[in-house]
């Protein structure tokens, strides 16, 4: 059949579902092992009471809570239908065909797809050798045409973070016209050193064009729901506003959130064993030779080349599901002690024995 397509989506992969089996370790997608808590669970059983009703759009009571938590003004805020979707509707609000977006790479994979989807050109500038944003490259790569630029820090899925005098001097360079999105999805993981620490809160007061980006999806496990934020000036708050896919933030999902906030020291709490675990994480696989940068996230990088996918393969027999960048790496989400457990004994075995582990 020949439908009336827009011509550049035959340039765009279709999506293929990971595979995955009964009692499969899923450490693919940086969820947290731990379901959600009493208090978080009771807000979502309540909430299906009325789920006849459609959502509150303006995600009023969600929003409320958020601003009262950052001190900003609700006009700063726009809650999605997880941070997926403001990465999406920024490229929306941003760029014409033709159009560049600017990222790092290796990076977050909805940032190119977003991008050209419609029509916009990625502009990707490679990671360092130590596998972080090159901040100084990415500013020198600014052009007439560029309209939006992410900065993933922590970078998925290699782990790394900038140091907060380089993202302030990259800010600086930054015409004041053009957004940057700081995608912080992993933000409450971070262990920043003196040098690596910033409040990006205060980044956005001072440079208007800062959009900082954080989801519900990750510490505080509400993948499932589908919600995260943007913080930013009104303009741009007003114009995501716009490209918001009516109601596509659930009446649950709120409930859940609004809920995880007033939980919130219970849930951040959680990220602190994470935390332990991925340093012991990395040095046990150093300590057997991988190449793992340092990680400020949940998960941790494995710099594996054209083993990348034959690694991938043999944990997967060994019952345990790992992304895999083909020729690059793999990204591995630490959970609790008892599945990493798993995982570090498949790596252990093929460092010893590649390809027969
Ligand atoms: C997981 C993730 C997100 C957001 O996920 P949502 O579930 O859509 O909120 C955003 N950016 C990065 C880099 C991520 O890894």
């Amino acid at each position: 059949m020949s439908f009336r397509l827009r011509l550049h989506l035959e340039e765009l992969p279709v999506y293929v579902p990971g595979a995955t089996f009964p009692g499969a370790i899923k450490l693919a997608s940086n969820e947290v092992t731990f379901g959600p808590l009493p208090s978080v669970q009771r807000a979502i059983v309540d909430s299906l009471a009325s789920i006849n009703r459609y959502p509150d759009n303006g995600m009023v009571e969600l929003t409320a809570s958020l601003a009262k938590r950052y001190g900003v003004t609700e006009d700063e805020i726009q809650v999605g239908c997880g941070s997926v979707s403001l990465c999406q509707n920024l490229v929306t609000i941003t760029c014409e065909p033709g159009d560049e977006v600017l990222f790092g790479w290796r990076s977050f994979e909805t940032y190119p797809l977003a991008t050209r989807l419609v029509g916009a050109i990625p502009v990707q500038i490679p990671l360092t050798d130590e596998l972080s944003y090159d901040l100084p490259a990415m500013a020198d790569a600014i052009t007439d045409r560029t309209r939006l630029i992410f900065v993933c820090n922590p970078n998925n899925p290699t782990g790394t973070i900038v140091d907060a005098d380089s993202l302030r001097a990259f800010l600086e360079k930054v015409p004041s016209g053009v957004v940057v999105a700081l995608d912080e999805a992993y933000f409450e993981y971070v262990r920043p050193s003196q040098s690596q620490a910033y409040d990006a809160i205060e980044l956005h007061r001072e440079f208007p064009n800062l959009v900082v980006l954080r989801t519900f999806s990750k510490a505080y496990g509400l993948a499932g729901l589908r919600v995260g934020y943007a913080i930013a000036h009104p303009e741009i708050i007003t114009a995501l506003g716009k490209a918001h896919v009516p109601f596509s933030v659930n009446s649950v999902a709120q409930a859940a959130a609004v809920a995880s906030l007033d939980a919130d020291a219970e849930l951040l709490a959680r990220t602190e064993a994470i935390v332990g675990e991925r340093t012991r994480i990395a040095d046990r696989l150093r300590a057997v030779g991988y190449r793992v940068p340092q990680s400020q996230a949940n998960f941790v990088w494995i710099e594996l080349g054209d083993s990348t996918t034959e690694f991938a393969d043999a944990a997967r027999d060994a019952g345990v599901i790992i992304r895999p960048f083909a020729g690059d790496g793999v990204r591995v989400t630490v959970t609790e002690a008892g599945e990493n457990d798993t995982f570090l004994t498949f790596a252990e075995r093929w460092a010893a024995a590649p390809s027969t582990a």
